[in-house]
């Protein structure tokens, strides 16, 4: 039956429109004058499964056309959106917050890797400061740390240029701490230092 109906449609869309352009005035005021009538068919409509199933299969194989009218509808209605959105968002927290976990769960593992490639925060001695969607330099695929080769421990990425987020290492804790110390200004006189007091102390 549906099948029957688009064919006929197809078939006879150029009378449609040429109807619709002749009688828009009478359209309209019966529109007007029959609104609940219209709502309810519209909503009969809108339920109807065959509909939906036929919307779904219409975005999917029309992807450029489809993306392309929402995004026209979203520059044209934006205060209708943002009030809608916010309706929705009062009326429906609990669902939302479901489908947040739900996406977090289903999403785990993309969610982590995203993070890992994009968000970083540094330590307390560099401000404490976060970037969040940077992007850093690839992560090893062989999981190693980049300076001494350790495996099976988390990396930890090293920057040495706030404007350049892409130059850094991926290393393990150790090597952190220890790249962390040669990049200090004073790296060297701390180092005759400590090796001052390890020989005077080796040597009471
Ligand atoms: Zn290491």
């Amino acid at each position: 039956m549906e099948n029957i109906k688009q064919t006929y449609y197809q078939n006879h869309k150029e009378q449609f429109k040429e109807y619709y352009q002749t009688h828009k005035e009478q359209i309209k005021i019966y529109l007007q004058t029959h609104k609940e009538q219209t709502k309810k068919s519209q909503k009969n409509r809108e339920c109807n499964p065959k509909r939906i199933a036929y919307k779904i299969e219409y975005r999917q194989t029309h992807k450029k056309e489809h993306n392309k009218s929402e995004k026209k509808y979203n520059l044209t209605h934006r205060k209708q959106i943002k009030k809608y959105n916010n309706f929705y968002h009062l009326t429906h927290e609990k669902q939302i917050k479901e489908q947040q976990q739900f996406y977090r769960l289903i999403n785990k593992e993309q969610r982590l890797e995203w993070h890992r490639n994009h968000i970083l925060g540094s330590s307390k001695l560099n401000n404490g400061k976060k970037w969040i969607k940077c992007n850093k330099r690839n992560y090893p695929l062989d999981n190693a740390c980049q300076l001494c080769g350790k495996t099976n421990t988390k990396l930890f990425y090293y920057h040495w240029d706030n404007e350049h987020l892409e130059f850094g290492i991926w290393i393990c804790n150790k090597c952190h701490w220890i790249t962390e110390g040669l990049d200090l200004p004073n790296y060297e006189q701390l180092k005759n230092k400590y090796l001052n007091f390890k020989e005077v102390i080796n040597h009471v």
